[in-house]
């Protein structure tokens, strides 16, 4: 539970089951996007096979949007092309982090990938710990730059990348606008049941942190 300017919110889970949060976390971003583009889609299958040959820096430095490392953990940024949920985005970062546990791996190190439906870690905290910007009262990762909307990935590893650690300045400034907007009104019942969330993404969409560089916003 968190507490905003009196406000206090409880989550209430839509699942625990870790085999039900993976199925529909992978299959629901997949119809999104074989119905924007099936040829992209396509395409995504396909370069799963394939590794560029490349060093682990230069990889990141190309393939992610932003990256902090946490005592052995790398949290990496891909950030979303739209102000609503980005299909894109999701299929980059689980392409991103196939390529890059492949890459760690061949440099001699051993290398533990996890995406974003990975329920034994919480990427949006230890991204906020790691100072790619702080949590939203809905617990996400706003950066500074880009927001809430983007995807985290993260990678166990004792490989000494030298990444980019500029304190970066904080994302959500509390202004409470996601809250207001939601249907459920937490403002008002201080409740938010994902299980009666219909991803009206209203609260991405709202949120005035990095809307002037989403690429598609209007
Ligand atoms: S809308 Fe306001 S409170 Fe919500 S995440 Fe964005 S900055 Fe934070």
């Amino acid at each position: 539970m968190r507490e905003l300017k009196n406000i206090e919110i409880q989550f209430i889970p839509l699942s625990k089951d870790e085999k039900k949060i993976r199925f529909f976390g992978t299959l629901i971003p997949a119809i999104l996007l074989l119905k924007a583009s099936p040829l992209r889609f396509l395409r995504f299958q396909f370069a799963t096979l394939y590794t560029p040959n490349v060093g682990v820096k230069e990889f990141i430095a190309s393939d992610a949007d932003d990256v902090a490392r946490i005592g052995n953990m790398w949290v990496f940024v891909h950030r979303w092309d739209s102000m609503e949920f980005d299909p894109f985005a999701f299929a980059r970062a689980k392409l991103f982090l196939k390529r890059i546990t492949r890459l760690v791996k061949k440099a001699g190190y051993k290398a533990e990938p996890f995406d974003p439906l990975s329920p034994e870690m919480n990427l949006p905290q230890l991204g906020a710990e790691a100072g790619l910007g702080n949590l939203s009262p809905y617990g996400l990762l706003v950066h500074p730059k880009y927001g809430p909307r983007l995807i985290l990935t993260g990678l166990k590893t004792e490989y000494n990348l030298e990444c980019n650690m500029q304190p970066k300045s904080e994302g959500c400034t509390d202004c409470l606008l996601c809250l207001h907007e939601c249907p459920q009104e937490p403002a008002k019942g201080g409740v938010i049941d994902l299980g009666k969330c219909q991803s009206c993404t209203k609260c991405f969409e709202v949120c005035p942190i990095g809307r002037e560089v989403c690429r598609t916003s209007h």
